[in-house]
């Protein structure tokens, strides 16, 4: 299996605990992001959509020529369960995040008088349709990188899900062999190493998990050892940074065999800023989009 278990919100808060123990000067950051990753794990459990069946002939095809099984324009949404989830991580902004406070009651505001239709920009997140993003941002006076954090993290439960049952069609053991998402062609925001060190990486976008081979570029494929090097401290043995001279990106990893403590690899992502200082300070690019700040 690739995919990890089901996951409960409960599952969330003892991993938020365990990193708040380890790394204090992350707390309220974590603290944050705990309440984001609970609400969308329990509206998880509610999202109603199915996947876009592929016939045979397609997925066949697809498969040969690496093609993603879906496009990110594809994506089902649940409409009701990403309304729900805007209005409620709306709320936690307005609750833990003394600065972006009044926007967030702008946005409470707007959603109760029927000015922000959250579907819009929910659809539009999936369109690459900046427009609407525009549109909102300017009528209400509220920062654009805050509405598409807000809608990328309302949609995330339906995307998950989505992805979760189209790469049902994929054959349990395949392996891609490609640097980006076999279901949705996104790259990857975190690799993984587990069991005998195999390596998984993990979709930025979809939160698929595939399996990569070790000594590989998902950026630009590079597969030279001489090349390709990592960086990590002796404090934190569980995460390693992947860099590629070739084309002078990173991915941070996440070592599971180092690890003990209860994981949820979203946290994982937001815990390990550091890493992309660090790694920036060395004048590395990340190779991944985040939807991370709020
Ligand atoms: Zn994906
Ligand atoms: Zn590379």
């Amino acid at each position: 299996m690739t995919q990890q278990a089901e996951i409960t919100s409960a599952q969330v808060e003892k991993a938020a605990e365990f990193i708040i123990k380890l790394r204090p000067f992350y707390s309220e950051l974590i603290v944050f992001y705990q309440a984001v990753f609970m609400a969308q794990e329990e509206a998880k459990q509610t999202v109603r959509i199915d996947a876009k069946p592929i016939s045979k002939d397609m997925l066949k095809l697809k498969l040969k020529e690496k093609f993603p099984l879906v496009s990110v324009s594809d994506f089902e949404l649940d409409e009701v369960s990403c309304r729900q989830l805007f209005e409620k991580i709306s709320r936690i902004i307005l609750e833990k995040n003394p600065g972006l406070k009044s926007s967030a009651e702008v946005l409470i505001a707007a959603m109760d008088k029927g000015d922000l239709k959250v579907e819009d920009l929910c659809r539009a997140l999936l369109a690459s349709d900046d427009s609407v993003f525009e549109k909102y941002a300017e009528e209400l006076k509220v920062d654009k990188k805050l509405l598409a954090f807000i809608a990328y993290n309302s949609v995330k439960p339906s995307l998950v899900v989505f992805a979760e049952k189209t790469a049902q069609q994929l054959e349990p053991d395949y392996f891609w062999g490609k640097g980006y998402c076999p279901v949705c062609g996104s790259a990857p925001a975190i690799a993984v190493l587990q069991g005998e060190g195999e390596r998984f990486l993990r979709c930025g976008f979809c939160g698929h998990q595939w399996s990569a081979m070790r000594i590989y570029c998902p950026f630009c494929e590079n597969k030279d050892s001489k090349t390709l090097s990592y960086f990590y401290s002796e404090s934190e043995p569980e995460y390693r940074v992947d860099i590629c001279e070739a084309c002078n990106k990173y991915i941070k990893t996440v070592d599971l065999r180092k690890l003990s403590r209860d994981c949820y690899m979203p946290l994982e992502q937001v815990a390990t800023l550091h890493l992309d200082l660090k790694a920036q300070e060395m004048g590395l690019e990340s190779g991944t989009s985040l939807h991370l700040e709020p």
